[in-house]
């Protein structure tokens, strides 16, 4: 089927979202961070796009910022030993980029789609 080109911005917005950012329609990744192939709906291919690094980057920088108040109150405000501190630190912090990261991937994959498919 074909599918108007995106803006760059609804291709971030679905990629993000982790559907393909051309048509918006059929998943991105599989199996957690793996990308398909090629995408059933719209027939572009995936398989050479890479977001190398980046997602990763980006999914400890969010969970760096989300932890901060939590790193404050677990520290500062608890009378909890520091190992049951370290342990509640490490899981959220954990717990935040495992959510965050295939979101990321997403989000860089349309990144370097977008770019690479731009006219300018
Ligand atoms: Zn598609």
């Amino acid at each position: 089927m074909d599918y108007p080109k995106p803006t760059f911005k609804t291709a971030l917005a679905r990629g993000l979202k982790g559907r393909c950012p051309n048509c918006g329609q059929a998943k991105l990744l599989r199996d957690y961070l793996k990308p398909v192939d090629q995408c059933p709906e719209c027939g572009v291919r995936w398989e050479h796009i890479r977001a190398d690094l980046g997602p990763a980057w980006a999914s400890m920088t969010i969970a760096a910022h989300f932890i901060v108040p939590f790193y404050h109150f677990v520290l500062f405000r608890s009378e909890l030993p520091n190992w049951q501190q370290l342990t509640i630190l490490c899981l959220l912090a954990t717990a935040i980029c495992l959510a965050v990261l295939p979101r990321m991937k997403g989000l860089f994959m349309a990144i370097v789609w977008a770019k690479e498919t731009s006219d300018s």
